[in-house]
């Protein structure tokens, strides 16, 4: 490699992260601004992108660069690695660009073999010693081999362990003294050579290149592929290797590491929050295995070093101008910090600690908004327990991830993950005796998460926070039997099946359900979408069929209706023997008095459906799309009426009506039903339906107008591909519309307009914009029929085509900017090319996703519309997509 491979703390900052990962570029910044940091050095993630390019090779003069590194850190610290006399100790931690809690490996206490550690014992505590040691054994052996072997991961050493323990009567790591962690070194060693069919290594170069090839290795792990997944980061970036002088939290009582965040990662409060474990290395802490206690009462016993963590905070703080996330370890009283980051935080916590460090003056507005990402505004809309509702507590934990979940209790995360969403999509809670980061992809199938063991800062939690997932964890009170499947607490016991339900906010768990409502918005919320509204030009706008979702939308900060579908009214129990009514004498010239008839009754409840929204929107527009699915959808279901007929028959009685509706059925019936009669298509050959509903929608304004209040319909026909049809539909249904404002005698300020979802019709927009004052670009289908993919259909293909990137990226998700948005474009410069000031804008799901709204922004559209739930989410995206930043590069 041409490039330098190694960096030292000191020869690197915080802006190499693409280079040296979060963590490493961190650790070289803390050094810079005198931090006590232990000495280290940094391999690039062009080292480990060579490995796997090279066949997994580690490149050719790597440890030519290690070994002058390594030897400036031998020098600055006087120790030898592999010394006996003065040996020097190394951690060995993976560190990409993007963090990814407990995702990748690290080994602890590398430089140790059998020689060392015999000469050790005699100069320094001997427990402290094998305690290294059996560690640094467990941990070496769990990343470099258990890929190659069964039964050498860190679980099988902690069975070991916990076998021991038993042996010797003990409950807890601690009680073991150093002769029982010496049998326990040695039972470990027997067990990597009974696994491995070798002896655990003991030069300490060979540990050490075992452990970069494992750290290497490690970005291909499954949780560590799952994680990126689910966080849209890439595949390719790789992981950095920092190599750092070790430290020691577990040289006696007067040494501890711990875990902490400069504000509350749940709620946001400007009050630190951490965890601490005495006599312990961090892994602990951070692997969830221990419930460690909170870090106030480690305040308390030892005010001077925690001053000194509490100015680390601040400085950290101050400087990185954003809540972190450190690691730290206290050796014999002095202070060493090891780890910085930006703190994953909850929904909640991410706008409160914006609003409030705008308001310390610590960044500024633009800042906060650019600094959140807006999916995680969802965690603020998440369901918490309704208020007033009364409930027994089973137990309590700490509250590790706020909102509130109820579900089935699962005892495996392999079983979840089949269950839960995603998969079945049965409601889950997964329960664990201690929280892993292996249980990643039962945790997201989950809609909680209960364990018995870790603390709030463990990996577990902090992936479960920034995931939205409510948790309760190191609830102590519940004993977790994963084998009989079964938790008790007390004398309850719950199987797995049982449904449970978890109160994250409180660390609450509780037998059955509980009732849920939409959290309550918090003033920061408020106070955050206002400066997102500041500074965005894009408007946005709801899809809502309801007066209730309407409101639900404009209570989100809505500015209208994107997408009204006036089908979805067609459904409602008393109105379907209507509806079929009409469908099945439109075709029959004998029976038009029925069919208007029918229609006429549907008018009645329509008008009643669009005062209703009208009144809900007090004055903001809506855009209401005309029937557009294919009739059949209405009608029962070919195969069960075929069915009910035969069972019928077998028992000699007959039903002419369902024999009837079968023959409709028939008739109807469409080999490709997506692109059959509906839309525009519909309102051709069958124009009595859409000319009842531009009735019933102006009836409906001209109602709430004549009270007093205000109306603007924007009538919508769907799937236009030529101007002809728009121009056909139109004009019958402008007679419609002049027809009501003449017997209401008033003016409506009615607008006619399409949607912009047939390639050809976006090919054709100038022509199609003189029938037009609006478009509304329907994302879905243009998709579908841009690449000629069902939708309902794609999962099949979509999946592998996305694992083996042939799409970047599911084109139904995010809008596929080359070809969907090429057809956009054209459209939006053809239809403005004609009408100038033409309305525009998006109904399809794509307006609601951050990235397809910033590329909405730059085509000039005015305004997205999204379902109710997201619609924060598209105003802090438009407002990202103002100010050019935000959606994230990952
Ligand atoms: P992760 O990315 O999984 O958090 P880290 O590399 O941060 O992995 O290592 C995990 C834990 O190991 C740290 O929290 C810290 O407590 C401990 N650790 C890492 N490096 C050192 C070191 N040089 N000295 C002492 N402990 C260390
Ligand atoms: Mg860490
Ligand atoms: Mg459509």
């Amino acid at each position: 490699m041409a490039n330098k491979m190694v960096y030292l703390f000191e020869e690197a900052d915080r802006t190499m992260r693409d280079l040296l990962g979060g963590k490493g570029a961190n650790l070289a910044e803390m050094t810079k601004i005198g931090l006590p940091v232990p000495p280290g050095f940094t391999i690039t993630t062009e080292v480990c992108n060579a490995y796997y390019d090279n066949g997994k090779q580690i490149p050719d003069g790597l440890s030519d660069e290690v070994l002058p590194a390594l030897t400036h850190v031998e020098n600055k610290l006087g120790k030898k690695f592999g010394d006996p006399d003065n040996p020097l100790l190394l951690s060995v931690r993976s560190g990409a660009k993007f963090s990814m809690p407990g995702m990748m490996d690290t080994v602890l206490n590398l430089g140790l073999n059998d020689a060392i550690v015999e000469k050790l014992v005699t100069v320094t505590d001997p427990r402290f010693v094998y305690d290294s040691y059996r560690r640094f054994i467990m941990m070496l052996s769990d990343v470099a081999y258990s890929d190659k072997f069964a039964h050498i991961s860190k679980h099988d050493f902690e069975h070991i362990f916990a076998e021991l323990k038993a042996e010797l009567g003990v409950k807890e790591d601690l009680e073991v003294d150093a002769a029982g962690l010496k049998t326990l070194c040695e039972k470990y060693k027997s067990h990597v050579m009974a696994q491995t069919g070798s002896a655990f290594p003991q030069d300490p170069y060979d540990q050490l290149r075992a452990a970069v090839e494992a750290v290497f290795r490690s970005w291909n792990n499954e949780r560590a592929k799952v994680y990126r997944a689910k966080e849209k980061i890439s595949d390719d970036i790789g992981t950095a290797v920092s190599v750092q002088a070790m430290v020691f939290g577990n040289r006696g009582n007067d040494c501890g590491s711990g875990v902490a965040f400069t504000r509350n990662a749940s709620t946001g409060e400007n009050v630190i929050f951490g965890e601490y474990l005495t006599n312990a290395q961090g892994e602990d802490v951070v692997a969830g295995v221990r419930t460690p206690t909170p870090i106030s009462e480690w305040a308390a016993a030892n005010p001077t070093i925690y001053k000194q963590f509490e100015d680390t905070c601040q400085i950290l703080e101050q400087h990185y101008k954003d809540m972190q996330d450190i690691e730290f370890t206290i050796e014999h009283g002095t202070f060493y910090i090891l780890q910085c980051r930006s703190g994953k935080r909850t929904g909640t916590a991410a706008v409160k600690i914006a609003v409030d460090q705008v308001n310390e003056g610590l960044i500024t507005k633009n800042e906060a908004l650019a600094r959140v990402e807006p999916e995680l505004l969802n965690q603020c809309l998440l369901p918490v327990i309704a208020q007033g509702t009364k409930y027994t507590v089973l137990a309590k934990g700490l509250p590790a991830g706020p909102g509130a979940a109820t579900g089935i209790a699962i005892f495996d995360a392999e079983t979840a993950a089949i269950l839960g969403k995603g998969g079945e999509g049965k409601k889950v809670i997964l329960v664990r005796a201690d929280t892993s980061p292996d249980d990643l992809k039962g945790m997201l199938a989950a809609q909680g998460v209960l364990t018995a063991k870790g603390g709030m800062t463990s990996h577990a939690a902090l992936v479960a926070r920034g995931f939205g997932i409510p948790t309760v964890a190191g609830c102590s009170d519940i004993s977790v039997d994963g084998h009989k499947r079964q938790f008790t607490v007390g004398g309850t016991v719950i199987s797995e099946g049982d449904e449970i339900s978890l109160n994250g906010t409180l660390g609450e768990v509780i037998v059955g359900s509980v009732p849920v409502e939409d959290a309550i918005l918090t003033v920061e919320f408020g106070t955050f979408l206002g400066w997102a509204d500041e500074v965005r030009t894009l408007g946005i706008r709801a899809n809502a069929d309801t007066p209730k979702d309407t409101l639900l939308a404009i209570k989100f900060g809505a500015e209208g209706i994107g997408l009204c579908r006036t089908e979805h009214m067609f459904f409602e129990e008393e109105r379907r023997p209507v509806v079929q009514r009409m469908i099945l004498t439109a075709e029959n010239k004998e029976r038009a008095a029925e069919h208007q008839a029918a229609l006429d009754e549907l008018l009645v409840f329509q008008r009643e459906d669009f005062k209703g929204i009208f009144e809900a929107l007090g004055g903001l527009p809506a855009t209401i799309r005309l029937i557009d699915p294919p009739l059949h959808e209405f009608l029962p279901n070919i195969e069960e009426l075929i069915e009910e007929i035969a069972t019928l028959k077998a028992t000699g009685k007959s039903d002419p009506a369902k024999e009837e509706m079968l023959r409709a059925v028939r008739s109807m019936h469409e080999i490709n039903p997506m692109m059959g009669l509906r839309g525009c298509r519909l309102s051709i050959v069958f124009p009595g339906i859409v000319v009842m509903q531009t009735r019933a929608i102006l009836e409906g304004a001209a109602l709430v107008m004549k009270a007093g209040g205000k109306a603007y319909p924007e009538i919508m026909i769907p799937l236009v591909g030529h101007v002809n049809e728009l121009r056909t539909v139109r004009a019958e249904l402008e007679k419609a519309a002049k027809a009501v404002e003449a017997e209401q005698g008033i003016s409506i300020p009615y607008q006619f307009g399409t949607m912009i979802e047939v390639p050809r019709g976006a090919l054709t927009a100038d022509e199609i914009a003189e029938e037009a004052e609006f478009f509304s670009f329907g994302t879905n289908d243009l998709t579908q029929m841009t690449f000629g993919f069902s939708r309902d259909d794609s999962d099949k293909f979509l999946k592998p085509y996305v694992a083996q990137k042939i799409l970047a990226g599911d084109p139904f998700e995010s809008i596929d900017e080359t070809g969907v948005g090429l057809l956009m474009e054209i459209a939006v410069q053809k239809g403005r090319s004609v009408k100038p000031d033409l309305k525009l804008g998006i109904c399809g799901e794509h307006g609601g996703e951050p990235r397809s709204i910033a590329f909405c922004h730059k085509i000039g559209l005015n305004y997205v519309s999204c379902s109710p739930y997201r619609v924060p989410i598209a105003r802090l995206a438009a407002a990202q997509a103002a100010l050019g930043k935000g959606v994230s590069d990952k």
